[in-house]
């Protein structure tokens, strides 16, 4: 797993990552919510989908107090020229400031950074498993793939408790339409009581990700959500007797 490979890999990252100045750019409501908000790229800043950056508020950020950092994958493609993060709208002394922030706002980015990156063997597949927000490494993912020539082999497994949560979903849908090689599994795991949903409500579990992947050249595996799902997922990839070599994951710690 990619998870946990200690001190050496941490190491290297400390080596890659640099420190940016930026700025917001603007934000918008994706899902209930739920924000993207779009910065500045920095000149000489480099990244690979499925990575992170820590975003920073400077002391003089309006509003801010003490807690000032907070991790976050970027949904943006490399090929973008903007960087975007996704998250929960929450009331933390660290959101607040954030949400409520004007375009021009000055923060500091420090990254690429996270433990997840993705495999660089164009013949094997990506089995992509989000929890929730878990969605933003995979929607770089997906949008970096969609501007080849040649899309590796893709399957997505996308599980929220309503559609209302569900961010980039219709993207999701239209990349689906597009891409032949890309398959879109869509769970909603809160309506089985509810209605309003006429497709999948059971959580994901071994048999869906079999049909997913069925036919897909060797996958590497992906997953990224709260730390208790992250590590369900991998119990349950563990059990299905996928390799440990190929499992990769990314816990958005801070949520439970
Ligand atoms: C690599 C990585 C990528 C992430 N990507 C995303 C993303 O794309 N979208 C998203 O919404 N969230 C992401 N997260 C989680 C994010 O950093 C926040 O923790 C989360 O959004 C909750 O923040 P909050 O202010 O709402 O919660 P709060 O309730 O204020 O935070 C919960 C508690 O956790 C602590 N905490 C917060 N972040 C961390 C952390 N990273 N490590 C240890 N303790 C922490 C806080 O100090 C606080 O005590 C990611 C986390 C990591 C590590």
């Amino acid at each position: 797993m990619t998870k946990g490979r200690g001190p050496l890999l941490f190491r290297a990252i400390l080596l890659v990552m640099g420190k940016y100045d930026s700025k917001l750019l603007g934000s918008e409501e994706i899902a209930r919510s739920t924000r993207a908000f779009h910065f500045e790229k920095p000149d000489g800043f480099t990244f690979s989908p499925c990575e992170s950056i820590d975003l920073f508020l400077p002391e003089d950020f309006p509003g801010v107090s003490d807690d000032r950092q907070r991790s976050f994958s970027l949904a943006s493609a490399p090929h973008e020229d903007r960087l975007t993060i996704a998250t929960r709208m929450r009331k933390s002394a660290y959101k607040q400031p954030l949400g409520e922030a004007k375009p021009g706002a000055r923060v500091r980015i420090v990254g690429p950074t996270g433990t997840m990156s993705l495999h660089d063997e164009p013949d094997r597949a990506i089995v992509m498993i989000a929890g929730g927000i878990g969605i933003t490494p995979f929607i770089s993912v997906l949008r970096s793939e969609a501007e080849k020539e040649s899309p590796r082999p893709m399957a997505l497994l996308y599980s929220n408790r309503r559609p209302e949560d569900a961010a980039y979903l219709d993207e999701l849908r239209a990349l689906e339409k597009r891409l032949d090689t890309f398959r879109l599994v869509v769970t909603m795991t809160g309506t089985e009581d509810e209605g309003g949903w006429d497709g999948e409500t059971r959580r994901i579990d071994p048999a869906m990700v079999k049909e997913a992947a069925s036919d897909l050249p060797r996958p590497h595996y992906y997953v990224a959500g709260t730390p208790d799902m992250c590590e369900a997922m991998r119990q349950m990839l563990d059990d299905m007797g996928i390799d440990d070599q190929d499992i990769h994951s990314e816990d958005f710690t801070g949520y439970t």
